[in-house]
């Protein structure tokens, strides 16, 4: 999951700037709604790359979008940043459409997918869903590939996911970033939510992400973005709020899980929703550490209406409605 730029997440309107970019011949970005991440279609006439497929849910408009860039001609390749299930959630769609994709994820979860242990890759624990697909290889850091006479790099970025990588063109100074960097910070600190420490390596990946001086950045959400050097201050500025208060992460945290299922199911009974939540591990462990005694129903309730008075969803007559 994923889940995106902090307050940007909750808010209610857009960005008012607008940042021109141009992208090479061949390098094309679909900008997807919150729920999937953004795709990268990289394509020349002998290769199609698609980085990251987007949540289930919407597969068949991943697809179409394929095709609207490529027509018949055939995906090569999926290459996975990471395995939150926006990101890989359309894989096994499209490994029905392209039976011979190639499909490349991180070394890191790479057992996991071949026995498909829920826990481990997080779809259970987030309350969320992926269809099963396998994998035919992996995308280790240093590999490089050519895709639209471009040469891409991979590069570790661990933080968001331990395992997650970030692709970079240097020509081009094009990184296609992930949850790793966005315009406004960086995605939930996933390890962080299961008391493993792993501030330490957002601000490792933010100095990769500087080292490579990208002039312009490819988010997993929201929109393109030069300013990168911007950017980078405010996430890090971000990074210090959540090591000095990891109360406000974990608070973060709990409001993208819910704000991730409203996105999904759009609408739902209250009681509903917080049965739904009542089983959500990474609530529950939220909840234990972070709730400062209140209980379970009345913290998440209290989720909810935060989420509301940020204008993320309405609560009426015993219905929560997905908003924005
Ligand atoms: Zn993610």
């Amino acid at each position: 999951m994923k889940l995106r730029c902090q307050n940007e997440f909750f808010r209610r309107t857009q960005l008012t700037h607008f940042h021109m970019y141009s992208l090479p011949t061949g390098v094309k970005f679909f900008q997807r709604g919150w729920l999937s991440s953004n795709n990268v279609l990289i394509h020349d006439s002998d290769i199609a790359v698609l980085v990251d497929t987007g949540y289930w849910t919407h597969a068949v408009q991943t697809h179409a979008l394929i095709r609207s860039e490529i027509g018949e001609q055939n995906l090569t390749a999926i290459y996975n940043t990471h395995l939150h299930s926006d990101h890989c959630g359309g894989n096994a769609h499209l490994q029905t459409c392209y039976p011979d994709v190639l499909t490349l994820i991180p070394p890191g979860h790479a057992l996991y997918v071949d026995s498909w242990d829920l826990q481990t890759l997080t779809y259970n624990p987030t309350g969320q869903h992926c269809p099963r697909f396998s994998k035919t290889g992996l995308l280790n850091a240093g590999d490089t590939f050519k895709a639209a006479n471009l040469i891409w790099q991979v590069h570790s970025a661990p933080g968001h996911d331990p395992h997650s990588v970030v692709i970079f063109n240097s020509l081009h100074g094009i990184l296609i970033s992930a949850d790793a960097l966005w315009e406004n910070g960086f995605g939930v600190v996933f390890p962080e939510i299961e008391g493993i420490s792993a501030f330490d390596e957002v601000e490792s990946t933010i100095q990769v992400i500087e080292s490579l001086s990208p002039r312009l950045v490819l988010p997993g959400h929201g929109a393109p973005f030069t300013g990168v050097e911007s950017a980078i201050a405010r996430a890090r500025s971000r990074l210090n709020q959540f090591r000095n208060s990891p109360d406000q992460h974990a608070t973060y945290a709990a409001k993208v899980l819910l704000k991730f299922k409203l996105l999904e199911i759009q609408k739902s009974t209250l009681s509903d929703f917080l049965q739904w939540a009542d089983d959500v591990t990474y609530l529950k462990l939220l909840h234990t550490n972070y709730s400062n005694g209140v209980s379970l129903e009345p913290w998440l309730h209290e989720l909810c209406m935060s989420l509301e008075k940020s204008g993320a969803c309405t609560i009426d007559d015993g219905f929560i409605h997905n908003l924005n």
